[in-house]
């Protein structure tokens, strides 16, 4: 994340999807990886952090409340699925499932990367 990401006053996210992954990414399978401790096998290929599978996703890393101060407590081991999870706007690039998860929690919309003056309408 750099300095300007929304994220860093945002979290919905890590509280909003399940964050699944290759059971190989934690560190029962290579060192550095995914604290095992933090996570949950849901079946013989997949893990996923612990807290995220359940009606009300929370996972166990994410400090701080959703849509205040937040981080990652384990920023620099987590997952694929969260290093790949592009926040809205990003690289220029739209990013529904940001939107989607930021309204669940009830924060407004990020502009429209190509017009930063619309803001989109997002169904929650
Ligand atoms: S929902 Fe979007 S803005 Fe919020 S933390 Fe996730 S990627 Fe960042
Ligand atoms: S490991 Fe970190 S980035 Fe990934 S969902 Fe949990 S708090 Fe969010």
């Amino acid at each position: 994340m750099s300095e300007t990401t929304p994220c860093l006053n945002c979290g919905a996210c890590c509280a909003t999807f399940r964050v699944s992954f290759y059971w190989g990414e934690t560190d029962s399978a290579q060192e550095g990886g995914v604290p095992s401790h933090l996570t949950e096998q849901i079946s013989p290929h997949l893990s996923c952090m612990q807290g995220t599978n359940q009606p009300e996703p929370r996972c166990v890393s994410l400090m701080g409340s959703v849509g205040g101060a937040v981080r990652c407590n384990i920023y620099e081991q987590r997952s694929s699925a969260c290093r790949e999870f592009p926040y809205h706007g990003e690289g220029g690039q739209e990013s529904p499932h940001c939107q989607r998860a930021r309204a669940r929690h009830g924060l407004p919309p990020l502009p429209n990367p190509e017009h930063p003056d619309l803001v989109p309408v997002v169904a929650a």
